[in-house]
């Protein structure tokens, strides 16, 4: 019989949650954390990253990903300068094809990458990106108190043992040094009224689904002092009838034929800094956005589908 405990608290009272591709999810009594129980051996979840064989397949993915997603990785990296002024060295942990850090080394950090498979070392090398180091944390050995800034983006969700791995990310990093992750939220209407469809959320690539307390909780509880905790997006009625529509990151998952090369990349960015044409509904929206559905839905009651943290090494 295998001792089940909550991988964030390591409370013993666990409950049925639900089922979901074959995976038993469980609810944490006293944290509320939903899990997949068991737990997928650690030779299941090494092999998920470290056996690809088509390398250029997953890197012509994240490119797609990446050109979508260039405005947040900049807009992160000015979050993280304002908290913490001057450009040190960032660690950009399981960083996939290592765009947030090479974004990093542009403005100016000393920044490294860790993942894994060595595709993302591939990928790298292709656009002469230095510092991707492949291996696990423990393997990687990095110096104690060695980086200012640690960047966990979607990662903690896909961690056997997220409580522990954090431990060791909070080993490498200086006191008062920051960190910033983020994983999908569970704590989304869709989510609570069982209307999700868990589409990009699937066991066994998401073992662990986080809520802003329990992942609030894990982060202090190894020595982290929150500077700032939020939710953002999915607030829309195809989410609440669970008829999640695709996002462009799905569509750049799906979609052969978005490609670096032929994507019209300055109207992404045009449209990112004036706004795409205003009609009376689109302002409604915005107005509406800001004043209630931003600091009441998103940020007071936290049911926003990212959920992201930044806090500070004591
Ligand atoms: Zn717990």
């Amino acid at each position: 019989m295998v001792l089940e405990i909550c991988p964030v608290c390591g409370c013993k009272q666990i409950n049925p949650e639900r089922i979901v591709n074959g995976y038993q999810l469980k609810r944490c009594v006293s944290c509320n954390m939903v899990f997949v129980s068991p737990r997928p051996s650690p030779i299941d979840i090494e092999n998920l990253y470290t056996n690809r064989e088509n390398f250029d397949e997953i890197i012509s993915v994240y490119e797609r990903i990446a050109v979508l997603k260039i405005f947040e990785y900049q807009e992160c990296l000015e979050k993280i300068s304002q908290v913490l002024p001057g450009k040190g060295k960032l660690l950009d942990f399981a960083c996939g094809a290592g765009y947030f850090f090479e974004q990093a080394q542009n403005a100016g950090w000393e920044a490294h990458g860790s993942e894994l498979g060595e595709w993302a070392k591939a990928a790298c090398d292709a656009r002469n990106v230095s510092n991707i180091h492949i291996g696990s944390l423990d393997e990687l050995n990095f110096p104690e108190e060695y980086f200012d800034v640690i960047y966990a983006a979607q990662v903690f969700e896909h961690l056997r043992e997220p409580r522990n791995e954090l431990q060791k990310l909070s080993k490498i990093l200086r006191s008062g040094g920051l960190l910033y992750a983020d994983v999908p939220n569970y704590h989304t209407l869709p989510m609570i009224f069982g209307r999700d469809k868990f589409t990009w959320n699937e066991p066994p690539q998401h073992i662990n689904y986080f809520s802003p307390n329990n992942f609030s909780k894990m982060i202090s509880a190894v020595g982290f002092s929150i500077e700032l905790i939020t939710t953002s997006g999915g607030l829309n009625w195809e989410n609440l009838l669970g008829r999640r529509v695709k996002s462009d990151i799905l569509n750049a998952y799906d979609n052969e034929n978005i490609n670096i090369n032929n994507i019209d990349k300055d109207n992404i960015y045009q449209e990112k800094l004036c706004g795409r044409k205003e009609s009376i509904l689109s302002m409604t929206k915005k107005i509406i956005k800001k004043i209630i559905v931003d600091p009441i839905f998103y940020k007071k009651l936290g049911l926003g589908i990212n959920l992201s943290v930044l806090a500070r090494k004591q």
